[in-house]
């Protein structure tokens, strides 16, 4: 019977390779199949890279033939956001500005997936330079949602998602700076975890918000996340970003231990906010009842400085860019307008034309808000908001144990639908002040929803450095989910899987 990488974990690709059942090399084509025949309409890569992928493959099948140990993800389908830097590919931040900016070294967490045994299959799209939730601003093309095609994947890392969600790989590495990964990761029907900040090196990783930003992996299932953030820890401190820390835990390790006398927070006030929409109220209401009945204590907490969080990401974040952005100034990276009398018009003229218009908006923001006078009144405003509700966490934690909530208050939304970007931010409500306070959240696909009959998510985020802990919650969610929807439990699959029009297409082996 042929096998077909839409229904394989990535501990059965690896177990499957080192039983000589198959090779990672016919992994790999598989996966380069899958590409082939589905990308054509989910559009999530900006570039595959087959010999790239090949290559690893032989590594890895060379390493089996010679009796060596293979390494956790060995064999397994990997798809990398196009802001992170990959020797043999573009690292074009899906901008006309580094449209033929060529890797010149490969970004730690990207590393360490390789030296973990994953098959880089591509690059894939996003919002440019990460400034969205619907990839619709990448310079180069939209990504359809796999559930629908005539709806957003969600962003920044909308391609990463979606390659996930319609079984192109089986793991893919997003960035998140203020919910993307965790908001296209619930619009997709996958997993997909933003662990503390520090938790994993970003160098190498195009910097969006320095204080913000951290990577982070989707999977199909949260034993497949729990095994990507192994890779993504292993080695421990990154001596080239002084903000990693060492994190050596197996996040494996208590996946199944439940969450019997654990407590859970809930908060009524954001059950309630504006824009919610039935069906997601009702899926975190049904993953909080999942978990109650799996012996966990619902507590409510407050936040009481969360209305603050949407405007002071608002002000920080495109302050930081502003600042990380001035180097692509047709000098030393980037696009470069030709034919210029002065270094003032060249920097000028190549900046109006290789960025688009969230990243200009972006950075005219930052520039105007960091001027004298304005900054007083927003950045220092935006800093105290964010002690506070820094703050505000830090005192719910000593409640609960974790906290349960949407991660995106409505299903995915149509090309167009939010074309005022305020509209746009505003959507961010759930994602964004976990950024802020600088801990880690994970979404967990809940099944289709009453109406939409598109993925639901909730999202749960706990204290730092406890991301372990989160991944046991959100296995115990995950378990819900698969009972609720009548499916095997306990295989780790996750309760969505694959989109069904794309299940099959391709990727058998
Ligand atoms: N949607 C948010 C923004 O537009 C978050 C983006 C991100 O996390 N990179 O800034």
């Amino acid at each position: 019977m042929a096998r077909s990488l839409d229904t394989l974990s990535a501990s059965q690709i690896r177990d499957g390779i080192v039983a000589g059942d198959f090779t990672a090399t016919e992994v790999a084509h598989a996966a380069l199949d899958a590409v082939q025949q589905r990308d054509g309409s989910v559009q999530a890569f900006l570039q595959v890279s087959p010999e790239l992928a090949l290559a690893a493959a032989k590594r890895v099948d060379d390493a089996r033939a010679a009796g060596e140990e293979l390494p956790p993800l060995a064999g397994v389908p990997l798809a990398v956001k196009d802001n992170m830097n990959l020797v043999g590919t573009r690292t074009t931040c899906a901008s006309k500005m580094l449209g033929n900016y060529e890797s010149v070294y490969t970004a730690t967490c990207v590393r360490r997936m390789l030296d973990a045994g994953c098959l880089p299959v591509g690059k894939a799209n996003m919002d440019e330079f990460a400034f969205g939730s619907s990839t619709e601003s990448s310079a180069f093309h939209r990504t359809n949602n796999p559930w629908d095609l005539e709806r957003v994947p969600g962003g920044s890392s909308g391609g990463s998602a979606a390659s996930v969600a319609s079984g192109e790989v089986t793991l893919a590495l997003g960035s998140d700076t203020g919910g993307s990964i965790r908001q296209p990761a619930a619009l997709c029907g996958v997993v997909g975890m933003k662990p503390t900040y520090g938790a994993v090196s970003r160098y190498g990783v195009v910097a969006f918000g320095s204080s913000l930003d951290q990577v982070g992996p989707f999977g199909r299932s949260v034993r497949d996340v729990a095994l990507a953030m192994n890779a993504l820890v292993a080695g421990g401190h990154d001596p080239m970003d002084s903000t990693s820390q060492d994190c050596p835990v197996d996040f494996t390790e208590h996946l199944e231990d439940g969450v019997a006398g654990r407590k859970v927070g809930v908060i009524p006030a954001l059950m309630e906010a504006k824009g919610l929409t039935d069906e997601v109220r009702s899926a975190v209401q049904g993953a909080a009842e999942s978990l109650r009945a799996q012996g966990a204590e619902l507590v409510e907490v407050d936040l009481p400085n969360l209305d603050a969080a949407i405007a002071a990401y608002y002000v920080l974040g495109p302050c930081e860019a502003f600042s990380n952005l001035a180097r692509f100034d047709g000098v030393r990276y980037g696009y470069q307008e030709p034919n210029c009398a002065t270094l003032t018009e060249q920097s000028e003229l190549s900046r109006a034309r290789g960025f688009g218009a969230e990243a200009k908006r972006r950075q005219m923001l930052g520039a105007w808000l960091l001027s004298s006078g304005v900054y007083e009144r927003y950045y220092l405003a935006a800093q105290k908001a964010r002690t506070l509700i820094t703050r505000d966490y830090a005192a719910a934690y000593e409640k609960v144990d974790v906290i349960l909530m949407p991660a995106c208050p409505r299903t995915a939304f149509k090309f167009g639908e939010l074309s005022d970007p305020t509209q746009m931010y505003l959507s961010d409500l759930y994602t964004i002040s976990i950024n802020i306070a600088g801990n880690g959240g994970v979404s967990v696909p809940l099944g289709l929803g009453a109406e939409s009959g598109l993925p639901t998510s909730a999202q749960l985020v706990g204290p730092a450095f406890r991301d372990r802990d989160l991944l046991t919650f959100a296995r115990a969610v995950e378990r819900g989910a698969a009972e609720a929807a009548g499916k095997d439990a306990s295989s780790g699959v996750t309760a969505l899987s694959v989109a069904p029009d794309f299940a099959g297409k391709g990727g058998e082996f």
